[in-house]
């Protein structure tokens, strides 16, 4: 996973459980919200980071949405 977007300082994260059987694994996605456009309707995109799987979550079914990226990336790395 690239680290780049650690540069920004306005970050919004989402996370979600991987939905491949038997992984499970908190799979997070970010967001800059400097000067980014994007439709609030607009599915986030996530990488599981156990299993490699790629899948889309809509905004209203994340399991975290919004959280401070330093404590989401504490958990993640907790985990
Ligand atoms: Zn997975």
């Amino acid at each position: 996973m690239p680290h780049d977007w650690e540069e920004f300082d306005d970050v919004i994260t989402a996370g979600t459980c991987c939905p491949t059987p038997d992984c499970g694994a908190l799979a997070v996605a970010y967001r800059a919200t400097d000067g980014v456009e994007h439709d609030d309707a607009e599915p986030w995109e996530f990488t599981c980071p156990r299993c490699g799987m790629e899948f889309a979550v809509p905004e209203d079914e994340l399991v975290l949405q919004s959280v401070p990226k330093d404590w989401l990336l504490a958990k993640v790395h907790a985990a």
